[in-house]
């Protein structure tokens, strides 16, 4: 639905020239929510200002439909956008807040109310239609500015960091609530964060983007499993690299040297050749183990608690850093283990996914 070709931003000119968008391709399709992730300044909000009108490409395309939409200006896109900020209007009332848009565009009063109902109801806020906007809390403020974004129905409505101002309870119900929204509209949402599991939470598919670039593009599934390269690996959730020599290769499956000289097996894409690769493994793909069983062994430095999980940090004999395992705290969850305990580490039959370097 919405096609981005080779599409290219630079910013200033001569020596202050800066890249900030580097020949990106991606097709976000119909009733999706996609999610662009990255960390700042990776050029998320300046691919969503593209799609918008605010902004125009140095170099490449955006069609939407199939439509080139090159120098059309952002009120004649089908396209609405939500702010971090919400923008409400305050000396306008919630319902005036969300008709302004179909207001502007010269709807027929009864079909604006009618509209406006519709639109508070969806987001569950009818009882305060006639408060002023000013009295109304944050999260609140949040659902007007959907509504008022929703209602001139848009093809693709753009979310740019709406849930950062929340605090952490309300961030998660509306995680939800916005997955809801997106379902009962098939309106197709383009959301932008830098939080890797808000990302995984809520997408249907995920662009994680660096430095200007498209790093991996697919489901949560497959950039939480499949990580494409290192960049990917550290970014969504938690990881530990090791160093390893791969020494034979079958189909997706590698086998590895580790430096303690034990074999593993692992996850592999791509070059087979043998040589120097990293591992990663996930902390829940690895577990505690008397020493001698271990493929990797260490002294634990510290036990951390967290309710649900601990997290235990171990430092390894054979190689320097960190690796961090986690268990959850369920009743049956074994001998506890305290600071300074020597260990060993436990690898799953599958240990993790290989990265070249
Ligand atoms: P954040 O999460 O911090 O909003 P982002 O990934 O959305 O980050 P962008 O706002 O797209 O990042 O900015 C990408 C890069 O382009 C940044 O380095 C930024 O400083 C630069 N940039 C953005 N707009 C302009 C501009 N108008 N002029 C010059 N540089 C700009």
């Amino acid at each position: 639905m919405i096609d981005i070709r080779e599409v290219t931003k630079v910013f200033g000119a001569g020596s202050d020239a800066f890249r900030a968008l580097d020949r990106v391709s991606v097709t976000i399709r119909q009733n999706e929510f996609f999610t662009l992730l990255g960390p700042s300044g990776c050029g998320k909000t300046t691919l969503l200002r593209m799609i918008a009108g605010f902004e125009g490409p140095t170099e490449g395309t955006i069609l939407l439909d199939g439509d080139d939409l090159a120098g059309k200006p952002p009120y004649e896109r089908p396209v609405n956008t939500v702010f971090q900020s919400y923008a409400l209007f305050p000396h306008m009332s919630v319902a005036e807040n969300v008709g302004f848009g179909l207001r502007m565009l010269g709807r027929p009063k009864d079909e604006i109310a009618a509209t406006v109902r519709e639109m508070l109801a969806l987001v569950r806020m009818s009882e305060l239609a006639e408060r002023q906007t000013a009295q109304i809390s944050g999260g609140q403020q949040q659902r007007v500015a959907l509504a008022r974004a929703l209602a001139p129905r848009p093809k693709v409505l753009l979310l740019d960091e709406p849930l950062s101002a929340l605090d952490f309870k309300l961030r998660k119900e509306m995680q939800l609530e916005l997955k809801r929204l997106q379902n009962e509209t098939g309106i197709t949402f383009v959301f932008v964060t830098h939080d890797q599991e808000e990302a995984l939470t809520m997408s249907d598919r995920i662009a994680v983007m660096n430095a200007g670039r498209i790093r991996q593009i697919g489901v949560p599934r497959e950039i939480y499993d499949h990580p494409a390269d290192r960049f990917v690996a550290d970014f969504i959730g938690d990881t530990n690299f090791l160093s390893a020599e791969l020494t034979a290769r079958t189909g997706d499956t590698a086998t590895l040297r580790l430096p303690s000289g034990r074999t593993v097996e692992a996850r592999a894409q791509g070059d087979g050749t043998p040589g120097k690769v990293t591992l990663a493994v996930r902390p829940e793909h690895a577990e505690l183990a008397p020493p001698e069983e271990g493929a990797l062994t260490g002294t634990l430095t510290e036990v951390v608690y967290s309710g649900t999980d601990t997290h235990y940090h171990v430092a390894l004999d054979q190689e320097a850093g960190l690796f961090v395992l986690r268990r959850q705290n369920r009743p049956d969850a074994g001998p506890a283990h305290q600071r300074g305990d020597r260990v060993g580490i436990r690898l799953g039959a599958v240990a993790g996914q290989v990265l070249r370097d």
